[in-house]
């Protein structure tokens, strides 16, 4: 694979030279030469990345079938995953002055919708982004008022009802490395968010320990999921690019699980 040539430039730094990363049947990551971003250089098609989604078979079914009925007190795990999504909560919201008024929060690729829970608790104004339906179901369950505000579209589409400087609060957990177009995605965040609002994200880490051990077999390469994956500097530039003035990166939620995440200011 070495003389294998990428299909198409760097949406970071625009260079055309990336290098073979790792094979997965037939879809290839190459790494940029220059900013070390790593890309699928050939997008699966639509369909078999949905599926990749929902997981297909028996634990979809299953979702599919409780999805009206069920309420986020009988999701496995329900204290934890609220504990973690209040503390994630608690961070971004501890990045933006004190609010006047009701803030108004937006999480993207929200799963089941912990964080937009903790931000209710908090009395937010919440919106969530997520392609599975069946995954905020309990969610939108247990709070009716804002099922409609739950979206179940890729996010460039779910951006544009929203005004410019609609929100003071938005999060990314786990998701910039799933965006087929990371900086028009990007663009968009930073329209819809306020002057004085905030981005958090969390991302994996290209240059994290297992990543550098475990080469080609690193968890967080999975093709029809993960489209780019960034490095600490990188990200920098690319949250610049897309304008934010201030982008300081840290350590991850979750202790040495190899992300990183960034806070984005305007
Ligand atoms: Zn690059």
């Amino acid at each position: 694979m070495s003389n294998y040539q990428a299909s198409r430039p760097c949406v970071l730094c625009d260079a055309t030279d990336s290098k073979h990363y790792c094979s997965f049947n037939s879809l290839e990551y190459v790494q940029c030469n220059r900013c070390k971003l790593i890309y699928v250089d050939n997008f699966a098609d639509n369909d078999a990345m949905y599926k990749a989604y929902t997981g297909g078979g028996l634990k979809s079914l299953r979702r599919k079938l409780l999805a009206p009925i069920r309420k986020m007190r009988s999701i496995k795990g329900y204290t934890h995953f609220l504990q973690r999504a209040r503390g994630i909560f608690a961070f971004a919201k501890g990045k933006v002055p004190p609010a006047g008024g009701q803030r108004t929060y937006l999480d993207i690729g929200c799963n089941k919708g912990f964080l937009l829970a903790a931000a209710i608790e908090d009395d937010c104004n919440v919106h969530g982004v997520e392609l599975v339906t069946e995954l905020i179901a309990p969610f939108c369950n247990t709070y009716p008022d804002f099922k409609e505000q739950v979206y179940s579209d890729k996010f460039q589409d779910v951006a544009k009802r929203f005004s410019d400087k609609y929100f003071d609060i938005i999060t990314a957990i786990d998701v910039v490395e799933h965006f087929e177009d990371p900086l028009s995605d990007m663009r968009e965040v930073h329209r819809i968010l306020k002057d004085n609002g905030v981005f958090v994200i969390q991302t994996p880490d290209i240059d994290c320990q297992k990543a550098k051990t475990l080469g080609c077999n690193w968890g967080a390469l999975k093709p029809l999921e993960h489209l780019h994956l960034f490095g600490r500097e990188n990200f920098v530039a690319f949250g610049k690019k897309a304008g934010f003035k201030e982008v300081t990166v840290s350590d991850p939620f979750e202790e040495a699980d190899g992300n990183f995440v960034a806070v984005l200011k305007k």
